[in-house]
């Protein structure tokens, strides 16, 4: 049997009502394109194909539509090159399933997404951790890592990571194809925030970099549009694609048939830059309020200003343990974030905390952030 041993990820979701919850990486429903997306699906529910088996891959129309937003990334695949997924998290697990054999060796960036990690753990496999710096993984680290260990996969989020918030240079994405082609590994780019970016320009792709048909790329609807629909999807090279659809097939056949024509009516009919635009906007002024909040908190604690996603990275000094002052202090202060040390697979650091501005409503950002003041003030003064 696999090892199950990390926290389920929707622990983060529920905490008390007296608690503000900088926890679950959660986007704030009022943006939600609810009345738009009920209409797509109360078209789409008259149909016949919305309620029958169609194909693995994914619906075509959709698939369709997703080639083209990537391409106007300059991601260039078309709708074949695509497969559809049950978010962004199955896209790593067949992944892993596809590529990981008990023992093989995985490299993640540490802190990484807890996820990612709950996934990777179903198949065994070695971890290796690579620090995070503010441009993104530690290189020099993973070349010491791939020259004396064999790796399969190195699982990167370049673009405003989950949890730290770095983006990736492209100096570093660069270099980190041509030593993913000079060891032979595969790379997992999970792009979830890619386009949750709130200032400067986006930098391309490791997947439009790659000569050779290596790294998987990750997209999802969960951050732009809503999780609950359970939508993702992936590009890789035919050969690793066409053997992730059959795992995805065997995984659960498809995706939902009605799910699937929803959104491809949403998008047909929607103006959804529009909608992208306004997230940017809502989220920007949540981070920008965090970051505010955040300018009281003792020197002591440093933390990262993301320039995108959904997430801000404390460090606190190397004695601080973030997992016992949520059982404790932080408890107390009815504030809650998620300890660093579930982030990395050999549990070792435990200064650092994940707090996310997406979830929380903007005006329990200060008052949230002032209760972790505290807390943070008087542990650190004992
Ligand atoms: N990857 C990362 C980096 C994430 O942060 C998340 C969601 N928190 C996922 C994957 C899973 O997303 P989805 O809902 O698309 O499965």
């Amino acid at each position: 049997m696999a090892r199950v041993e990390r926290a389920g990820l929707t622990d983060l979701f529920a905490p008390d009502e007296q608690t503000i919850s900088f926890a679950g990486g959660l986007p704030d429903p009022a943006v939600f394109p609810k009345a738009a997306l009920q209409a797509a699906f109360a078209s789409r529910a008259q149909t016949d194909s919305a309620f029958q088996y169609a194909n693995s891959d994914g619906y075509a129309p959709l698939r369709a539509q997703l080639a083209k937003l990537m391409q106007a990334d300059g991601v260039s695949v078309n709708a074949s090159d695509l497969l559809i997924t049950q978010g962004a998290q199955q896209g790593i697990d067949l992944t892993a399933r596809l590529l990981l054999n008990p023992g093989d060796g995985v490299v993640v960036e540490g802190p990484t997404y807890l996820g990612a990690l709950a996934a990777f753990d179903a198949y065994e496999p070695t971890y290796y951790e690579v620090p995070v710096e503010p441009d993104g993984m530690d290189l020099h680290a993973l070349q010491k890592i791939l020259l004396t260990h064999s790796v399969k996969v190195i699982y990167t989020v370049p673009d405003f990571q989950n949890p730290t918030g770095a983006v990736m240079s492209l100096a570093k994405r660069q270099a980190l194809i041509r030593l993913a082609h000079q060891y032979d590994v595969v790379i997992l780019e999970d792009a979830p925030y890619r386009l949750l970016r709130y200032e400067g320009d986006a930098l391309p792709t490791l997947h439009s970099l790659d000569p050779d048909g290596r790294v998987v790329l990750l997209g999802s609807f969960s951050k732009i549009l809503s999780p609950g629909l359970r939508i993702g999807w992936l590009t890789a090279a035919p050969r690793l694609l066409q053997a992730l659809t059959a795992l995805k097939g065997g995984a659960d056949v498809e995706s939902s048939a009605l799910v699937m024509q929803s959104i491809s009516t949403y998008l047909a009919s929607a103006d959804f830059p529009q909608h992208l635009a306004k997230l940017r906007n809502y989220y920007r002024t949540k981070r920008d309020a965090m970051l505010t909040a955040l300018a009281s908190l003792p020197p002591a604690i440093h933390y990262t200003r993301p320039t995108g996603g959904f997430f801000v990275y404390l460090t606190g000094p190397s004695w601080l343990d973030f997992s016992a002052l949520q059982q404790t202090e932080l408890a107390e202060a009815h504030v809650a974030l998620v300890p660093s040390k579930n982030l990395y697979p050999s549990h070792a650091i435990t200064n650092g905390a994940r707090l996310t501005f997406a979830a929380p409503a903007l005006a329990d950002i200060a008052p949230g952030i002032a209760r972790l003041n505290r807390a943070l003030t008087q542990v650190l003064h004992e």
